[in-house]
C-alpha cells in the first residue's frame, strides 16, 4: 500500500532547526559561489563556456550559481549516448529498474533539508512550500517504482485449449523531459522517473530557472544507480536545446510541462514525420490553468477565505492549480469581499527564506515586470479590491484582489501565473457554474458549499480535471490526488495516477500455438 511521505512539522523544533541549518549551509556555499549546473552526458559533467547566473529571486543582488547552459553538439552527443544505452535498459528486468528508482526516493529522503533549502533559494518558494516539492519528488519515485511493479508482470489472457496469450508492454525509446519551475524538483522528478522506469533512456531539459535544482536531481539519479548512458540532462534554453530536441527524429517520447503556447507548438512540430523517422512521437502535455473557486451563498466564510487566500497566493500564485478566479453566489458576495480584503492585508510577504512569509518573490525579473504590467492593464479596465505592498529589493509583486470583473475580460480569462485574483457574483449556484466551467482551460477547482444539492451539482457539472469540495484548490498529492486536466490545460493521463506509466510504453501481444505439431524440444 503506497502512502505519502509527510510534510515537515514546523511547529517542531528540531524541524525547524534542520532547516535553518540546512539554510545556512547553503549561504556559505552561495557566498563562496560554488554552486553549478551544466549538461550530464554518459555520465560526464561538461562545463559549457556559455555560461549565466542564476539571481535570488528574493534578493536580486545576490548570485546563488552559475548555470553552464548545454550547446547543440550537447544534445547530439546526448542521443547518441541514449541510443547507445537504450537496448540494454529495455532488457532490464522491471523490477530492477523500479528498485533503482525507489533508491532514488531514498537519497531524495536523505538529503531532504538540502534539496528544500536550494529550492528556496533558487526557486524562491517558501519553506512549507519547497519541503512540499520535495516530498513529492519522494512520493513519484515511490509510487512510479510500485506501479511498474503492478504492470510489469505480462498478463496471460483468455483461456483457450492450445493456445496462450500473452499481455505486456515495452518502453518506447528515447524520451526528453522538458520541465518548468514552478515545481522545480517534483515535476521534473515525476515525468523523469515515469519515464525511466519504464524502460525509457531520458533527457531531462529543465527551465532555465531551475537548473541548479535539476543538476542536483541529475546527480541523485546516477548515485541511485540509473546507468550512464541512459540518462542525461541539459540545462539551456527552451527555445534552442528544447526545440531541438523536440524536433529530433529518433525522439519517442515527448514529455512536457509549462505553458499553453509552447505546448501546442510542441504538439505541432512532434505530428511532422522526418525522412527516416518510422514512428509517431508520443506527445504528453500538462498546460495552464484559469482556476476557479465558487464560494455559495451558504458557505463556511471563515474556510472559504482561508481555502481562497492561500490558493491564489500560496507559492505568489504560480502553481498551475492556483485560483485566479473567486465566483461568489449571492448575498455573499460584499461580505466575502470585504473579509477577503482585509484578510489580504495580513498576510505576510517577503523573502522566501524567512519561515514568516506567505507571498515570497516570483520567479525572476522578466516574470515580475510582466505581471505588474498586467496589473497595470487590469487596475485600468477592472476596479481594484486590495493591493498590497511588495519590496523593489527582488522580484516582488504585490498581491492583488480585483471585483465585479466581467466575465468578458482578459483578466477573467488569461492565465496571469502571479499573485492577482478576480472575483466576481453569480445569482444562483447555476449561473456559478456555468461561469467556472466557461473556461478555454479544465485544470482545477474548488466549491465551498453546505448545500447537498449544490456539492452534487458540483460534483457533476463542475468540468475540471481535479474539483476540491470544501477547500482549496491547490496542493493535490500523488495517489490521493492524482493530477491533471483537459480542454486547454493538456493531454495526458493524471500525474500520480494508476494511468500514468502507460503513455510512456506500448503495449504488445504475443500468441502462441502449443498444438505443436512436429515439436521438436532436442532443438533447444
Ligand atoms: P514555459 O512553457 O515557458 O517553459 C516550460 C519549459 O519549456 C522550460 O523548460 C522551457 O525552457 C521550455 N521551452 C520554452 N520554449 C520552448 C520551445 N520552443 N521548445 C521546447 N521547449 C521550450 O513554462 P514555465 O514558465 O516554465 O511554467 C509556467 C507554465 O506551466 C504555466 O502556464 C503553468 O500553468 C504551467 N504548468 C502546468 C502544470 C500542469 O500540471 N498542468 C504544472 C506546472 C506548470
Amino acid at each position: 500500500m503506497f502512502t505519502n511521505i509527510p510534510f515537515l512539522d514546523f511547529t517542531i523544533e528540531k524541524e525547524r532547526n534542520n532547516f535553518q541549518a540546512a539554510l545556512d549551509k547553503l549561504e556559505t556555499a552561495i557566498n563562496k559561489q560554488t554552486l553549478y549546473a551544466c549538461p550530464i552526458i554518459s555520465g560526464e559533467e561538461i562545463k559549457t563556456k556559455e555560461i549565466v547566473s542564476r539571481i535570488d529571486p528574493s534578493d536580486s543582488t545576490v548570485t546563488v550559481g552559475k548555470i553552464h547552459y548545454a550547446g547543440l553538439n550537447n544534445v547530439e552527443d546526448a542521443i547518441g549516448s541514449l541510443m547507445q544505452g537504450f537496448p540494454a535498459w529495455r532488457a532490464t528486468h522491471y523490477e530492477k529498474r523500479a528498485e533503482i528508482i525507489k533508491n532514488a526516493g531514498a537519497l531524495m529522503s536523505e538529503d531532504r533539508y538540502e534539496l528544500s533549502a536550494l529550492i528556496v533559494r533558487e526557486a524562491g518558494k517558501p519553506w512549507k512550500e519547497a519541503d512540499a516539492d520535495v516530498c513529492e519528488a519522494i512520493d513519484f519515485c515511490n509510487y512510479y517504482a510500485q506501479e511498474m511493479l503492478a504492470i510489469g508482470r505480462p498478463q496471460k489472457l483468455g483461456d483457450r485449449l492450445g493456445e496462450l496469450n500473452y499481455y505486456f508492454y515495452q518502453p518506447r525509446g528515447i524520451s526528453v523531459v522538458i520541465s518548468p519551475w514552478n515545481f522545480p524538483l517534483a515535476i521534473a522528478c515525476g515525468m523523469v522517473v515515469a519515464a525511466l522506469v519504464t524502460g525509457n533512456a531520458t533527457i531531462l531539459k529543465p527551465a532555465e530557472q531551475s537548473s541548479l535544482i535539476a543538476h542536483k536531481f541529475a546527480q541523485i539519479l546516477l548515485k541511485a544507480g540509473v546507468p550512464r548512458n541512459v540518462f542525461a540532462c541539459l540545462p539551456g534554453i527552451g527555445e534552442t536545446i528544447g526545440a531541438k530536441l523536440v524536433d529530433d527524429p529518433r525522439v519517442d517520447i515527448i514529455c512536457f510541462t509549462g505553458s499553453k503556447s509552447v505546448g501546442l507548438n510542441i504538439l505541432k512540430t512532434a505530428a511532422q514525420v522526418k525522412d527516416g523517422q518510422h514512428h509517431i512521437k508520443r506527445v504528453i502535455t500538462e498546460l495552464g490553468g484559469k482556476n476557479a473557486i465558487i464560494v455559495d451563498e451558504d458557505a463556511d466564510l471563515d474556510e472559504s477565505i482561508k481555502g481562497v487566500l492561500y490558493s491564489a497566493f500560496g507559492y505568489s500564485g504560480q502553481k498551475c492549480s492556483a485560483c485566479s478566479r473567486v465566483i461568489v453566489v449571492g448575498d455573499a458576495y460584499e461580505t466575502f469581499l470585504n473579509r477577503l480584503c482585509s484578510a489580504a492585508k495580513d498576510v505576510i510577504t517577503g523573502k522566501a527564506s524567512d519561515p514568516a512569509t506567505l507571498i515570497g518573490p516570483v520567479i525572476d525579473q522578466e516574470s515580475r515586470d510582466r505581471i505588474l504590467k498586467t496589473i497595470e492593464q487590469a487596475s485600468k479596465e477592472n476596479s481594484l479590491a486590495f493591493k498590497g505592498s511588495y519590496s523593489e529589493s527582488g522580484c516582488y509583486v504585490p498581491a492583488t484582489i480585483f471585483k465585479d470583473v466581467k466575465t468578458t475580460s482578459s483578466l477573467w480569462k488569461e492565465e496571469i501565473f502571479g499573485p492577482a485574483v478576480a472575483v466576481a457574483k453569480a445569482e444562483n449556484f447555476d449561473q456559478a457554474l456555468q461561469m467556472a466551467n466557461d473556461s478555454q482551460y479544465a485544470l482545477t477547482g474548488a466549491v465551498f458549499s453546505r448545500s447537498p444539492v449544490n456539492i452534487d451539482k458540483a460534483r457533476e457539472d463542475f468540468r475540471v480535471g481535479n474539483l476540491y469540495i470544501n477547500r482549496g484548490s491547490t496542493g493535490a498529492l500523488v495517489y490521493r490526488q492524482p493530477f491533471g486536466g483537459f480542454k486547454l490545460s493538456g493531454i495526458g493521463s493524471k500525474a500520480g495516477g494508476p494511468d500514468y506509466l502507460l503513455q510512456f510504453v506500448e503495449p504488445r501481444v504475443v500468441t502462441e500455438n502449443t498444438m505443436r505439431r512436429g515439436f521438436s524440444p532436442d532443438l533447444g
